[in-house]
């Protein structure tokens, strides 16, 4: 489960996320929507601790990301710290982000070598499940340039799963592919989701797709969570803002 409470940023005197609180229960999916600007992948890299907060707290798991307490202060956890944490959340990026001179075979197992320190003969059995979920058992031992974007992304995502993360977190996985293949990568979310033993926040324009596959959804607007609720609140709701943005017109 993920926990956010009256979390605050600024830029200079930019303030991009004003006191966003928002809970997502374990194992359920949560799409965040909200126009160009309006904070959402400023939230996402600081539940992971890409950046850093100027108030407010992040749980994962109960565990709060990226500070620790002593004497009544709060202090940035070590690197080493930081690296543990972020083992355990997954992230997918709009662009795939793959190591160009690994496999997509060590592009998996990587991280499961160096940070997990699995044995080699495990992570690349943990690796070959996951590239088999994702449907690109067969491109083990092809490099990234040698796949499409459709598939590089869903390297990625399989990069992703093979940490066997407590939560993962998309931001615009599909928007930089073209129109033909984000259809593939929406797919292979989708089943994900359906599983039911992944926590996930998606931020994407794909209403439809938020629309079929979210437990939650979040209306992001001006740094503030505008609104969190079911499907059926979000959509119905009759905010103007809402309604110019779900028309294409924000
Ligand atoms: P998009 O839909 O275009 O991806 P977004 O909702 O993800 O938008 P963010 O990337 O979170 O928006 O950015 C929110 C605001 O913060 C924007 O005005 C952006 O210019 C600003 N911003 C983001 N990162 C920085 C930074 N490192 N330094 C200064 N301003 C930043
Ligand atoms: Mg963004």
């Amino acid at each position: 489960s993920v926990q956010i409470r009256n979390v605050s940023k600024r830029y200079g005197s930019l303030e991009v996320l004003r006191q966003v609180s928002l809970d997502v229960e374990a194992n359920t999916v949560t799409c965040i929507l909200g126009p160009s600007g309006s904070g959402k992948s400023t939230l996402l890299r600081a539940i992971n601790h890409l950046i850093s907060i100027d108030s407010g707290v992040i749980r994962v798991s109960d565990e709060v990301i990226g500070y620790e307490q002593r004497d009544n202060r709060l202090f940035e956890l070590s690197d080493r710290d930081l690296c543990r944490q972020r083992s355990h959340i997954g992230m997918v990026f709009q662009s795939f982000n793959l190591f160009p001179h690994l496999t997509v075979l060590e592009n998996v197992t990587c991280g499961l070598i160096t940070v997990r320190r699995a044995p080699k003969a495990d992570a690349i059995a943990t690796a070959q499940h996951f590239l088999d979920r994702v449907g690109l058992a067969h491109k083990a031992g092809a490099y990234p340039a040698q796949l499409s974007g459709g598939q590089q992304q869903r390297v990625a995502i399989a990069r992703a799963l093979a940490m066997q993360p407590r939560l993962i977190l998309f931001d615009e996985p599909t928007s930089a592919l073209d129109p033909e293949l984000v259809g593939e990568v929406l797919t292979v979310i989708r089943e994900l989701a359906e599983s039911s033993d992944t926590t996930m926040i998606v931020v994407t324009h794909e209403i439809g797709f938020a629309r079929e596959v979210a437990d939650q959804i979040v209306f992001m607007d001006e740094g503030r969570v505008a609104v969190a609720g079911s499907v059926a609140e979000v959509f119905g709701s009759d905010s103007p803002r809402i309604r110019a943005f779900l028309d294409g017109n924000l």
